[in-house]
């Protein structure tokens, strides 16, 4: 039964996809959906809200069958987090369980020889939703804010964003390096509507 939020959801974004509309009226569009989504806990499936001790999950619950956009769930062991990364592509991240660390980094490319340093940082709570693209800023890192219970947080890229290439920060050898991320999971939750 609590299918129908993810289902609604998805016509939702569909709909808004056709209109064709600029990114910040898209965005502004596909926030609004994926805040009523998140405003209830009941429809994520336990196989896609569980965290996995050696790293953070992405299971991917829709794809976009001309990969125009993707949905996925992220979950946060405590401690867990990404590398500082970028997307290439418009992204919207909504919390649905828990609390998330966003920290803003701006382009590589942009500073001096590898002085990466956080330009902004704070802190999503539940029900909150953020943004990422190239034209408002696409490099951050992500972690749980919780140090004790997983978080989890919906993700809608402009894309099939597993298979995009796309970069990471190495903060070893301070270089931007090539990443494709791919899901956690073979199949999609919803793979037929
Ligand atoms: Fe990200």
């Amino acid at each position: 039964m609590t299918k129908h939020r993810f289902l609604q959801f998805l016509d939702t974004v569909d709909a808004v996809i056709a209109r064709a509309l600029t990114e910040p009226a898209l965005l502004d569009e596909c926030e609004t959906a994926l805040a009523a989504l998140i405003a209830y806990d009941d429809w994520l499936p336990a196989e896609f809200a569980k965290p996995v001790a050696e790293k953070y999950q992405s299971y991917v619950l829709y794809v976009d069958p001309q990969s125009r956009y993707s949905v996925s769930s992220f979950v946060w062991g405590p401690g867990q987090g990404t590398p500082i990364h970028n997307h290439t592509v418009w992204g919207l991240v909504g919390v649905l369980r828990g609390a998330e660390r966003c920290e803003e980094f701006p382009t590589p490319e942009s500073v001096a020889s590898g002085a990466l340093r956080c330009a902004h940082q704070h802190n999503l709570p539940r029900g909150a939703v953020d943004r990422v693209s190239p034209t408002i800023g696409d490099w951050h890192r992500v972690s749980n804010a919780l140090t004790d219970a997983p978080s989890i947080s919906i993700h809608v890229y402009g894309a099939d964003i597993g298979r995009v290439h796309r970069n990471y920060w190495d903060e070893a050898t301070r270089r931007v390096m090539p990443m494709v991320t791919g899901y956690s999971n073979d199949q999609p939750w919803i793979t037929a509507r």
